[in-house]
């Protein structure tokens, strides 16, 4: 019960990337660079043991991003074709690479790097892919024509990858959606339609993962302008909730996001968001607890399932080492007291 996990990503150390950077680049090269990655993830997964987080991921440490680095294995687009686009319904614009043919997969792109973190750990391994709605609100299209059918040709891309990930042993596959809350119209019309497609015949866990953003000005911003109640996900958690996926996240440490919401998901198991991506403060275990407790006026506490809010790589690796450890200890003593 209170199996502990981690939301998304972990600080790469600073022998290996540029820190507390979101797009912060490599400091090895070739062979150095893989021997770095897999150092760092073998770490990551042994803070994760020790501080008694259940299912433990790689800490994303192979990636630059959550989406462009998967996108690099993609063919049908072009990185040199550059267009200016506003994210996430136009919070912030950004030059994206353009998709300018049909999408392919030549080869796999994450399964060196799971087969390496299942040779390391007994524990259920996680691994997390961008979602096809927020891969399509990072790249421009030039080819597909609307954004549905561009997403549904990257879930079947997506449910190739995550097929061979499982056979290599991972126990939970979750896709990143940070975009679901931008678009909620389209999440109902045929975003949960595109990660059903992404997860299907997978024969393992599926999660997905919804959120407000990392804490960066422009996402920082956009925020003051949501009001006290952040309601986003009253408009897509009924229409998440049919969906086939397993897992739904929630962010509920530090947020304006009610977690009463969590009663339109009575069909799923909970990601609940006990420790905040803020880089200045480290929740204690009471804190932790008191967020599950809460959890629990809404949901029976067999589903309930302590985590982070979001992805930790913008925050120091101190900070983000004791948030992990702070998680573990505080499932153990919600364990104990609840
Ligand atoms: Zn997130």
């Amino acid at each position: 019960m209170f199996d502990a996990t981690i939301a998304g990503s972990l600080p790469r150390p600073d022998w290996l990337a540029e820190p507390e950077k979101l797009k912060g680049g490599w400091k090895l090269q070739g062979a150095e660079l893989r021997e770095g990655q897999n150092r760092a993830a073998r770490e990551w997964i042994k803070h994760q043991e020790d501080a008694g987080i259940n299912t433990v991921t790689d800490g994303e440490v192979y990636r630059t991003h959550f989406v462009h680095t998967f996108l690099e294995g993609i063919e049908g687009i072009d990185q040199n074709v550059k267009t200016l686009m506003g994210i996430r319904d136009n919070r912030y614009n950004l030059e994206v690479p353009t998709v300018t043919g049909k999408l392919t997969r030549p080869k796999p792109i994450h399964l060196e790097d799971v087969k390496y973190i299942r040779s390391i750990t007994k524990h259920p391994i996680k691994f997390t892919l961008p979602g096809p709605m927020t891969i399509c609100d990072t790249i421009a299209d030039a080819h597909y024509g609307n954004r549905a059918d561009m997403a549904m040709a990257f879930a079947e891309i997506l449910n190739e990858e995550a097929k061979e990930l499982v056979a290599a042993g991972v126990d939970i596959i979750q896709f990143d959606e940070p975009a679901f809350n931008a678009f909620t119209d389209d999440v109902v019309a045929w975003g949960c339609d595109t990660l059903d497609r992404a997860i299907e015949g997978l024969g393992v866990k599926t999660a997905v993962h919804v959120c407000y953003g990392y804490g960066i000005q422009e996402n920082i911003d956009w925020k003051n302008t949501l009001g006290d109640e952040w309601l986003q996900y009253d408009a897509i958690f009924p229409a998440m909730n049919k969906s086939n996926i397993d897992q739904v996240s929630l962010e509920c440490a530090s947020s304006h996001v009610p977690i009463s919401l969590i009663k339109h998901l009575k069909d799923k198991e909970l990601m609940i968001g006990c420790v905040a991506v803020t880089p200045d403060k480290v929740e204690t275990q009471e804190e932790i607890v008191a967020t599950i407790k809460e959890a629990m006026k809404y949901a029976d506490k067999e589903r309930i399932l302590p985590c982070s809010n979001c992805g930790m790589t913008p925050i120091s690796y101190d900070i983000a080492l004791a948030k992990v450890n702070a998680l573990g200890a505080g499932a153990e003593l919600a364990r104990k007291t609840l």
